[in-house]
């Protein structure tokens, strides 16, 4: 189990393969909300040809809250 990859600022969806990716500048946009974020160091590889997991579509997908995300939110 790996802890998703937010966009905390603003809405706090987490990485997914809807978001779309700056390789060059190690970036994602969120799809919610257009927030720039950028990928944390130890996603210094991230590539085209190396995609981490959370960009390919599997058809489904979970997401298992470590509780803080939706404490905050109610
Ligand atoms: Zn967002």
């Amino acid at each position: 189990m790996s802890v998703p990859i937010s966009s905390l600022r603003t809405c706090c969806a987490a990485l997914n393969s809807f978001a779309r990716v700056g390789f060059t500048a190690k970036i994602w946009i969120c799809p919610l909300c257009f927030q720039r974020n950028h990928f944390p160091p130890h996603y210094h590889a991230v590539s085209e040809t190396n995609l981490p997991c959370e960009l390919y579509w599997s058809g489904c997908l979970e997401l298992v809250s470590l509780g803080l995300v939706l404490e905050s939110l109610l």
